[in-house]
């Protein structure tokens, strides 16, 4: 294709990212003679957080973190849960923590969140994180927005004076990202589901960024000239092959790439556009949180934010 400089690769961005991360990770290990640590903790049998679990795993072990898996059953109560977040918020060799959502009804992920010890809140969900970021003075920022922003960062340099549109709103990734965004002196719009006029909003964008959950909603009718668009949404869609007719699934982003690819001045593919920053981010959240639990000064990768 001739858009290589078109496509904001997300692999290679993770790949030199995970690289300084290691360098961290390994003076960690020789300062204190132990590696950062990553507790991760699945409940149930959900096949994709299963994989979710495994990827974040795999990819700390590849980096110098290591990684305890705490494996609970679907049936496990709130009460079990809360206890396991308990010792792993008292252990001193574990540094982060992460509950991999989405969790079973019967227990509530707001209480599971409020759980985690903020300083080894490394998903950056519990309120005391989640406002600080607001405040302007961030401790753990969640991965996806953080990922999104270091490479909006890297790609545009300036974001002062942007129109920046959202689509999405939730806790994870639209809010946390107009933060940053805003603290980047973007003019910011964030919409959602009972938005009117969506298409009119998204004309507007100079950056868009889509965290909907709607296979290749937005299209070229969404797009202004130009604009650089993050796909953030992740979405399985069921299609016939026409050589074999087998029904097989394809990822597929928010955003209808073949449509927009010609106007956009940059974009970013699903898959190898969010997601491998995303976790590159935890990684390093990691990291700085093993260096914040043993009270030294970390030398972030990020620089400075705000
Ligand atoms: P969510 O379901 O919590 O939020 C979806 C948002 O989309 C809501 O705020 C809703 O108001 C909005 N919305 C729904 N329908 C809409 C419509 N028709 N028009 C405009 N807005 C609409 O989802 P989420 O957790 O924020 O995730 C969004 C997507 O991003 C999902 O596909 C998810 O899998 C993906 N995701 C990807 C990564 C990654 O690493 N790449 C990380 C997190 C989430």
């Amino acid at each position: 294709m001739g858009n290589i400089k078109k496509i904001i690769n997300g692999k290679e961005y993770s790949e030199k990212f995970l690289k300084q991360v290691y360098t961290l990770s390994t003076n960690f290990y020789k300062r204190f003679n132990r590696k950062p640590c990553l507790a991760v903790i699945l409940v149930g049998d959900n096949t994709a957080s299963g994989i979710y679990v495994k990827n974040k795993v795999h990819t700390a072990e590849k980096n110098g973190i290591k990684s305890v898996k705490v494996i609970l059953s679907n049936k496990v109560s709130e009460a079990s849960l809360l206890n396991e977040i308990l010792k792993l918020n008292e252990d001193q060799n574990v540094d982060g923590i992460l509950v991999q959502l989405p969790l079973p009804v019967h227990i509530s992920e707001k209480n599971i969140i409020h759980s985690i010890n903020p300083m080894k809140d490394v998903d950056g969900f519990h309120p005391i994180n989640f406002g600080k970021l607001f405040m302007g003075n961030p401790n753990f920022i969640p991965c996806t927005p953080l990922g999104c922003y270091y490479m909006l960062k890297n790609e545009l340099k300036e974001l002062s004076g942007k129109n920046a549109v959202i689509i999405g709103r939730s806790n994870i990734v639209g809010k946390p990202m107009a933060s940053l965004l805003l603290a980047s002196n973007c003019s910011v719009t964030i919409t959602h589901s009972k938005t009117k006029n969506l298409r009119e909003h998204c004309k507007k964008a100079d950056i868009l960024i889509s965290a909907v959950g709607i296979p290749e909603m937005v299209d070229e009718t969404y797009v202004k000239n130009n604009a650089i668009i993050l796909d953030v949404g992740i979405n399985r869609l069921q299609f016939v092959n026409s050589e074999t007719k087998a029904n097989e699934t394809k990822l597929v982003g928010d955003v209808n790439f073949g449509k927009v690819v010609n106007i956009a001045k940059k974009i970013t593919p699903v898959p190898g556009g969010v997601g491998p920053m995303t976790i590159a981010c935890l990684m390093h959240n990691t990291v700085k949180a093993a260096y914040k639990n043993k009270k030294q000064s970390f030398n972030d990768i990020l620089g400075e934010i705000f």
